[in-house]
């Protein structure tokens, strides 16, 4: 079941558009990653799906019920969404007198609303800090306990913007753990934006990628701006950072964002010769592992993430360090 049907969603700032979605479900009790590049409309449809933001246009149902916009109207849905902020403010006070906040706005008797911020403090590991100071904290532990606030009144959906941005490695896999653990144990449902495809390929069971504000299918990785260099009866020729030169049937004309499906890039044999068109040579950068396949970075003169399945990594097994020969097929290639 969807708890979020969108219809016809627009968003423009100073008559500018930056979020045009015509139709989108996103699914209960599940965790959501909203992928794109900076400014591509994120934290804006971000505040609309915690209803902070109206859209312009548009239609939302939540939880089988049309969205109505009026204050009295968003007051009930307000308490089932909390927003985590990439920067979470916290008042000069304890931890303890943070989370404790919302609780009494909530009328929670003072024995219920230890309860519960001891049981939220200890969901994100940070019980020990409960008297501590909130300036006092660090990135991560403000992170934490920002996520221990949101879960302090029980909210059906969690969204979280960047919630490892700003945090060192430990805590980022601390924040990580806490986030799957929320929705395992408590079912609640987690839309989290990122630019770290390792925690999204850890802990998203859906991905959505914005781009200029639209839906695409394309993954967030290999968006370049090209340069149409040369026009054949069939075949373009386009130019990434003045660097490698691309040939695609797609005959779109006017615009120039080249997005490569990493899913449809092949290794080849860097002996083999000669190199065929959109075929090129490399270095392997990164190597890691993305649910069911292999997620490999290769640097040809511009960074190209290549995404293959275990069986197909395993009859060639580039290495990190190791020279690469990618073949970008010409269906891999979209102009947007
Ligand atoms: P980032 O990854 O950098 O956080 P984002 O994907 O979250 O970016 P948004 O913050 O939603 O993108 O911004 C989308 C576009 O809307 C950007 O071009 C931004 O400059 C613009 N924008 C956002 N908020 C406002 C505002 N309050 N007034 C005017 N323009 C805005």
């Amino acid at each position: 079941m969807f708890l979020y049907d969108i219809r016809g969603l627009t968003k423009a700032y100073d008559g500018r558009k930056v979020l045009d979605i015509p139709s989108l479900g996103i699914e209960t009790g599940k965790i959501h990653a909203l992928l794109g590049p900076n400014g591509a409309g994120k934290t804006t449809f971000l505040d609309i799906l915690g209803f902070l933001q109206q859209p312009d246009t548009g239609r939302i149902t939540y939880n089988s019920r049309p969205v109505n916009f009026s204050p009295s109207g968003l007051k009930t849905l307000r308490r089932e969404i909390v927003l985590v902020d990439q920067h979470p403010i916290l008042f000069t006070s304890s931890v303890f007198k943070n989370i404790e906040f919302g609780l009494s706005i909530r009328r929670f008797s003072k024995k219920d609303r230890e309860k519960i911020i001891e049981s939220v403090l200890d969901m994100v590991g940070m019980r020990g800090f409960m008297y501590s100071q909130a300036p006092t904290l660090s990135g991560g532990e403000t992170q934490r306990v920002a996520i221990a606030r949101a879960l302090a009144v029980n909210p059906k959906v969690l969204l979280c913007d960047e919630p490892t941005s700003n945090v060192d490695i430990e805590n980022q896999s601390a924040i990580i753990n806490i986030l799957k653990d929320i929705n395992e144990q408590a079912g609640i449902t987690i839309i989290f934006t990122s630019h770290d495809v390792r925690h999204v390929a850890s802990l998203a069971h859906t991905r959505m990628y914005l781009h200029h504000g639209q839906l695409t299918d394309a993954a967030i990785e290999n968006i370049f701006s090209a340069l149409l260099i040369s026009e054949g009866k069939n075949k373009k020729r386009y130019l990434i950072q003045d660097k490698i030169s691309l040939f695609s049937h797609t005959l779109q004309t006017g615009k120039k964002t080249i997005v490569i499906d990493p899913g449809k890039i092949d290794f080849r044999n860097p002996e083999t010769k000669p190199m065929k068109e959109n075929c090129f040579i490399g270095k392997v950068k990164q190597v890691s592992e993305d649910l069911d396949q292999i997620r490999i970075v290769v640097d040809i003169g511009i960074w190209i993430t290549v995404l293959v399945s275990k069986t197909k990594y395993l009859r060639n097994k580039p290495m990190v360090g190791e020279p690469a020969a990618i073949h970008i097929h010409p269906e891999a290639i979209k102009i947007i």
